[in-house]
């Protein structure tokens, strides 16, 4: 095939221990999926349930690559969350084969520029601006489930400049893996190299230029990104 322009490198993430890359396809992202952080952003968990939004693939960063503070914000916010890779695609996936879907496992940081967000909201406008901008998607190596199992609990934290900002337990997602992977093939056919941010808990604020952020998940790859 010959293109008239060079096609766009493949977005991919790091195979944790291997030398081996998970290709991107999608990246899809869940809303509000942990009731206090529902909360905060001034929603009622009980009479909203989450919802789904995108970025675009190549806004990946690998872990410990630094990050541009974006262009058009003064209110760029972290959101630690784990992220699921889609090994197998599917349609209308069945709750209880939804696991076999799954890949593997990353943790990744859903940047985020909180005053578009809420100006977007105000004025019931799309989120890309405030979601899907550049180098707005850091994540970790991806640990194989076939490694290390599933993931239903355990620790997810945050901490900027070595002080913690986020701290909950994977149990408290509303909608846990199978059920986002479930619901969302409902909506999308799910391809191979699609990751799932499976949403932030409680805790998310602001950065600035020079800040140090460190994120884990019992299990996982600690994810290490600074803003400059
Ligand atoms: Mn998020």
């Amino acid at each position: 095939m010959s293109f008239v322009i060079p096609p766009s490198p493949q977005p991919s993430v790091e195979i944790a221990g291997s030398g081996e890359r998970f290709p991107v396809h999608r990246i899809y992202c869940v809303g509000r999926n942990y009731a206090k952080h529902a909360r905060e952003m001034g929603m009622d968990p009980d009479r909203e349930p989450p919802f789904f939004f995108s970025k675009p693939a190549d806004a990946v960063v690998a872990n410990g690559t630094p990050v541009p503070y974006p262009p058009r914000t003064s209110n760029l916010h972290h959101e630690l969350e784990l992220v699921v890779a889609i090994g197998t695609g599917g349609s209308d996936i069945p709750l209880d084969s939804a696991l076999a879907h799954v890949y593997g496992y990353a943790v990744g940081l859903d940047l985020t520029r909180r005053d578009q967000q809420f100006a977007a909201r105000d004025q019931g406008r799309p989120w890309d601006v405030a979601k899907g901008f550049d180098h707005s998607a850091p994540v970790s190596a991806i640990r194989p489930a076939a490694e290390m199992g599933h993931l239903e609990q355990g620790a997810i934290w945050l901490e900027v400049n070595g002080e913690p900002r986020q701290r909950a337990n994977l149990s408290e997602m509303i909608w846990s893996v199978p059920e986002i992977v479930a619901e969302l093939s409902t909506y999308f056919e799910l391809r191979p190299g699609d990751l799932i941010f499976t949403g932030t808990p409680e805790g998310v604020g602001p950065v600035t230029r020079g800040d140090s952020l460190v994120g884990g998940i019992d299990g996982l790859e600690t994810l290490r990104i600074t803003i400059v």
